[in-house]
């Protein structure tokens, strides 16, 4: 069985065959999503529970479980409402993690120091309700200064909580890996590792003990190479599954194994969570 660590399930994108794509991801031998809560800001952070609640226990799906969080270009709406909100859907048992949250200085939004505050709130957020948190950092090409930001905060913040989390849709270089590794991290491979341009990537990820690995699809974004420019669902982790297992030298089967056995291992879930 494999997990996407990372889909975005609540996107309209889904709306006409929500059902249909889940019940492809099972038949792909998908027996677990993580549906990330963040929507288009705070309003949508429960739309991810919804939709668990609308399909677990039904048959031929993937087990399903959610995240909530604030986008970091949405930091500027954590405002008390939005921070009891969070509060109030980390305390429900299928949601068991808080994000996407983090830094990203890639895109124009929110100016870095409100992303920071954003972020330091969910973490307190986070640490009550023992929740491991999921990351998006994204400095500009060819800089590290939001990872670096972010090592600061979280090494203050919640490196003693001792809960650590998920670097989403990893992007960084070895010194990055090696750090998130470090403050207790799963480090999580989307689409991206396999598109041809991704050498470097690819590289990082060979050194990346397999103790330390997810595989996620950040559906509806970023499918696969084979895929490219098309919409991404989660049957296609299977293809970003493969091209790991391909970098470790390991079978398709034992890349599922490791990566089930990460995921439950950090969210404190029993082996056979899935479906
Ligand atoms: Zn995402």
């Amino acid at each position: 069985m494999l997990i996407d660590s990372h889909a975005h399930l609540d996107s309209p994108r889904y709306d006409d065959d929500r059902e249909q794509m889940l019940r492809r991801a099972a038949e792909a031998g998908v027996g677990a999503v993580l549906a990330i809560g963040i929507g288009e800001g705070p309003a949508e952070m429960h739309l991810a529970l919804d939709i668990c609640r609308e399909f677990n226990g039904k048959p031929g799906m993937p087990r399903l479980y959610a995240s909530a969080g604030i986008y970091p270009h949405n930091a500027a709406e954590a405002d008390d409402a939005a921070q009891a909100k969070l509060d109030n859907l980390l305390s429900q048992p299928e949601v068991i993690a808080c994000g996407e949250i983090g830094l990203d200085y890639y895109h124009e939004g929110a100016a870095h120091p409100i992303q920071r505050e954003g972020l330091i709130c969910q973490l307190k957020i986070a640490a009550a309700r023992r929740r491991p948190i999921l990351i998006h950092c994204r400095p500009k090409d060819g800089a590290t200064d939001a990872w670096d930001h972010l090592f600061e905060v979280l090494e203050e913040h919640w490196m003693s909580t001792g809960l650590g989390g998920v670097m989403h849709c990893f992007g960084g270089g070895w010194e990055q890996a090696r750090r998130s590794l470090d403050l207790g991290f799963l480090i999580s491979f989307a689409g991206n590792l396999t598109y041809p341009k991704a050498q470097s990537l690819r590289e990082v990820a060979a050194q990346v003990p397999i103790d330390g690995v997810l595989v996620e699809t950040d559906a509806p974004w970023l499918a696969p190479n084979s895929l490219r420019g098309k919409r991404n669902e989660p049957a296609f982790v299977t293809q970003t599954a493969q091209t790991l297992a391909e970098i470790h030298n390991l079978s398709a089967a034992e890349i599922a194994e490791a990566t089930t056995k990460n995921f439950a291992r950090l969210f404190k879930l029993p082996l056979g969570m899935g479906n």
